[in-house]
């Protein structure tokens, strides 16, 4: 059966999360967040100690998976459900770096192509549109300000204890933006036939219709 594959890759904080939750809930489909891949090996890396240069052949090891368990989904390393650990200041800083190394690329790809071969998914991550899943039905671009994207992340850490400050996030956001943009191996980058959507100035309501509104017309009221 042919399912209906819908990539949005964009700049972290670009608010891909909510909107593909939102999106992806009302129209019946699975959201994956590649970018937890991601962090559940920079969190196996990090508390393994394990040097950028013995990587590759260490993540034959660390047993990353997806489980979608009442519709939302949870990673696992082995048996153990990381979804929570992997959402620190330090784990994002540490996935932006591991993330360009080539062999952790390799590894999460079948993974990825697996879901969306199974499922109709909404699938956010920086390479998806042109990776990933290059025949995707629908391709979004989805980004704002470097600001507005700070800001917000700044406003959902601020609940919490410890969290940094704003000068922290807009810094630690402009850094992975540039590690994103320039590694070698599948750069954050739109794909030629994504549509771009600038999110700046416009809240969850407003951009998750935007985007409900492209997939609609591009997969003929969204059947496969
Ligand atoms: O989306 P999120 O911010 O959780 O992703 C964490 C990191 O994982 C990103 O900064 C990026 O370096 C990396 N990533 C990636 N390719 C993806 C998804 C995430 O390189 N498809």
């Amino acid at each position: 059966m042919k399912t209906i594959n819908v990539a949005i890759d964009g700049p972290a904080g670009a608010g891909k999360s909510s909107i593909a939750k939102a999106v992806s809930a009302e129209l019946g489909y699975i959201y994956v967040d590649t970018g937890a891949l991601y962090r559940a090996v920079a969190l196996f890396v990090t508390e393994n100690n394990i040097p950028d240069e013995d990587i590759a052949e260490s993540l034959g090891k660390a047993e990353v998976s997806l489980k979608f368990i009442g519709g939302a989904q949870r990673v696992f390393l082995g048996d153990r459900d990381v979804s929570d650990l992997i959402r620190t200041p330090e784990i994002s800083m540490a996935a932006s770096r591991t993330s360009s190394i080539p062999a952790v690329r390799a590894y999460l790809f079948e993974t990825q192509q697996k879901i969306a071969r199974e499922n109709n998914v909404i699938m956010d991550g920086r390479d998806i549109g042109t990776v990933v899943l290059p025949n995707a039905d629908v391709k979004i671009f989805l980004t704002a300000s470097a600001e507005e994207r700070a800001m917000r992340r700044y406003k959902e850490l601020s609940e919490k204890p410890g969290c940094p400050c704003y000068e922290e996030i807009l810094s630690d956001i402009i850094e992975r933006d540039h590690n994103d943009m320039n590694r070698k191996t599948a750069p954050l980058k739109q794909a030629e036939d994504a549509v771009l959507v600038d999110t700046t100035g416009m809240n969850l309501e407003e951009s998750s219709a935007v985007i409900k509104k492209i997939i609609l017309e591009k997969t003929n009221g969204g059947e496969a």
